[in-house]
Parts: structure tokens; sequence; C-alpha cells
């Protein structure tokens, strides 16, 4: 197998897609207006999130929010991979990151990281209702530094959780009366909400169990244990 240093061609290894879909970006604005990217097949990371920086090659809180394509499956291959023919099923109208990417010479890839990035808001028409649901999210259900999180649960894990099994219940709450009296389409969520704050904290290590008066969150015994050391 050839070195990055040889490498010279993409060799449609499919890796790049398979680590997940590529943030959006100003040029790709005319991707999602003209239909070629549905909003269902976007997922948003709001800031505070955990995420891989490839600036920093580190795992940090986004500290501004972005816009991705869609994965599959626990890897988060992206969604418009095709692993039969190895390829991208939408090539022509892939977006800008795709198209400049070579991981045999990154230069292209991490000049745009962070760079011009879309977020909901610029994918939502002035007058959408929808802009309007998001607003209304972000202000009763705003999401944690999850960095800000994590060192919290190190350092006084029972104290927080209690706080944080509020958040995580608004948040449900809010999601599940959307999708009831607005008749929301689930595949919409992702983009429109994000990921659920308990998935979030599920990352963290954090524990979480239904109990008839909404979802329950806990630290494990050995990561309890492990925090106090
Ligand atoms: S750009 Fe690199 S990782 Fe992506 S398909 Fe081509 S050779 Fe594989
Ligand atoms: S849009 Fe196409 S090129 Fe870009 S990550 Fe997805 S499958 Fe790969």
């Amino acid at each position: 197998m050839k070195s990055k240093q040889q490498q010279t061609a993409c060799l449609r290894c499919g890796t790049c897609c398979q680590k997940g879909g590529p943030a959006l970006h100003g040029q790709d604005l005319a991707l999602v207006r003209d239909g070629h990217l549905p909003l269902a097949d976007l997922i948003t990371i709001r800031r505070g999130e955990l995420a891989h920086n490839p600036l920093t090659d580190r795992i940090e809180p986004v500290t501004q929010e972005l816009v991705k394509l869609r994965g599959t499956g626990a890897e988060w291959c992206c969604c418009y991979y095709d692993p039969a023919s190895r390829g991208c099923s939408i090539y022509r109208n892939r977006p800008v990151a795709c198209g400049v990417l070579q991981c045999w010479q990154p230069e292209l890839t991490l000049a745009l990281v962070g760079r011009d990035l879309l977020s909901r808001l610029d994918l939502l028409a002035e007058d959408e209702a929808l802009r309007t649901l998001v607003l209304e999210y972000e202000r009763l259900c705003p999401g944690p530094d999850m960095g800000e999180v994590e060192r919290n649960l190190a350092d006084q894990a029972e104290n927080v959780l209690s706080t944080l099994e509020e958040q995580v219940n608004r948040d449900l709450a809010f999601r599940d009366r959307v999708v009831r009296e607005l008749h929301l389409p689930l595949a919409l969520e992702m983009f429109l909400f994000g990921r659920p704050l308990f998935q979030l904290l599920q990352a963290l290590g954090v524990k979480v169990s239904e109990a008839p008066q909404g979802l329950r969150l806990a630290l494990p015994r050995e990561g309890r244990e492990g925090r106090r050391r």
C-alpha cells in the first residue's frame, strides 16, 4: 500500500466518506435550495457539542453551529456513500468539502475548516414556520457546553446529574410536542434540533433509563469512582 507521501490520486477506498459526511459551506447553499440535499438528509451539530477538530486533532466543543450530511450506522458513514460501487451517489452535486478533499494533501480541506459554515437559519427562509420553531427550541433548550458538562460531571456528578436530568426531559418534551402537535416529520428532527441531549450525555458515559416521570440519568459505578480519583 502506498504511503500518503507517495500517493498522488484518489484510490477510491471510501474511507473519507465512511468517516462521516462533511459540514456544509456557503457554496453549498444552492444544493439545499435546489433540493439536491434535502433537509431530512442533514444533521445539525449545535454550538457546544463535542466534535473532532481537524485543526487541533482533538475532540472539543464546537465554537459555532454547523450542518452536516447525515450519517448512517455506528461509524456515521455518509448517507450518500454507496458501498456497492464504493462511490458517491450524488457525485455531481456533492458538497464543496468533498470536492476539495484529497487525503494525501489535506491543506485544501484544512483551509475550509470553520470558514463560511452554514447554520440552520441560513437554510430556512425568513418567513418559514420552521425557523420560528428552531428559535423557540434554542430559547427553551439551549445546548450546553459539553466540555464544561464533562468537567462538571467529573467534579460533582450528583448535583450536575439532577440539573442535566431536567434539561434532558425538557428537551424530549419539546421534541415530542412539535412532532405530535405540528405533525413534523421525524426525519427533520436531526436537522431542526440536532441530537437529543440524552444521546450527547450517553457519549460521556452517562447511563440513561426510562422511569414513569421521564428519563433518569446515572453514572456507572466505576465511572463515578474513576472520576473521584
Ligand atoms: S480521498 Fe483518500 S480516503 Fe477518500 S476515497 Fe480517495 S483515497 Fe480514499
Ligand atoms: S457526499 Fe459523497 S463524496 Fe461527500 S462524503 Fe458523502 S458519499 Fe462521500
